[in-house]
C-alpha cells in the first residue's frame, strides 16, 4: 500500500476509534477524504484498469475490525450504475477525470428526483448515508475517457445487502456488489 493510502487508513482508524456519531465522523473522514485526492500519483495501476463493459471496484483496504473499506472506483467512457442505495455511509473523493450523480428519494412506492445533479471534477468530495440521501445514480462524467473515484464506506461494502431501484416503476431489488478484487492484491 502506499504510504498516502496508507496514512488515509490511519486517520480513518483513528476517526472511527474516537467518533460515536456520523456528525462526529463524518467531517473528519471528509477532510482526510480531501488530502488523499489532492494527489493523483499514489494508485496502484492494477487498481485503476477499466473494464470493457462494466464500472470496476477495486477494494484497496478492509478494515480488520470490518468498521470500513476503501475501494477505487474506475469508469470506463460511457459506464454508469443502476439506482442504488448504501445503507451506510460513503465519502467519496474524486481522483481522476469527473463524474456526474442524480440523488433520488422514495415517496410512497415512486423515486423522484432529489435535486439537481453534481457534477464531482478531480479534488472534490461528496457524502451519502441514509441520514442525508442515500439513493443515487452515477455514471462517467467525461467522454472517451476513463474517471476514478476513491469511495470510503463504513463497512466491508463489497458485502453489503443493498438495493437497485427501477425509476420508472419504484421497483426494488436486492444487490450484493463484491469486488473486482480483493485487498491481497493491493499489497
Ligand atoms: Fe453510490
Amino acid at each position: 500500500m502506499t504510504e498516502r493510502l496508507q496514512q488515509f487508513v490511519c486517520r480513518v482508524d483513528e476517526v472511527l476509534a474516537h467518533s460515536r456519531c456520523e456528525e462526529q465522523l463524518l467531517p473528519q473522514v471528509r477532510t482526510a477524504m480531501r488530502e488523499l485526492v489532492a494527489a493523483d500519483d499514489w494508485l496502484a495501476p492494477a487498481m485503476a484498469q477499466p473494464h470493457a463493459v462494466h464500472y470496476q471496484q477495486y477494494l484497496l483496504h478492509l478494515d480488520p475490525q470490518g468498521r470500513f473499506s476503501v475501494v477505487s472506483f474506475v469508469w470506463g467512457p460511457g459506464q454508469k450504475t443502476p439506482v442504488h442505495d448504501h445503507t451506510v455511509w460513503g465519502v467519496i473523493g474524486m481522483l481522476r477525470g469527473a463524474e456526474r450523480a442524480v440523488g433520488y428519494r422514495r415517496v410512497g412506492n415512486a423515486l423522484v428526483a432529489d435535486g439537481a445533479a453534481v457534477r464531482l471534477a478531480a479534488g472534490d468530495v461528496e457524502i451519502v448515508s441514509p441520514s442525508i440521501g442515500d439513493i443515487h445514480q452515477v455514471s462517467n462524467a467525461v467522454e472517451g475517457e476513463v474517471s476514478i473515484s476513491i469511495h470510503c464506506y463504513g463497512a466491508d461494502i463489497g458485502r453489503v445487502r443493498r438495493h437497485v431501484f427501477d425509476p420508472a416503476t419504484g421497483a426494488v431489488k436486492e444487490f450484493v456488489s463484491g469486488y473486482a478484487s480483493t485487498s491481497e492484491d493491493a499489497a
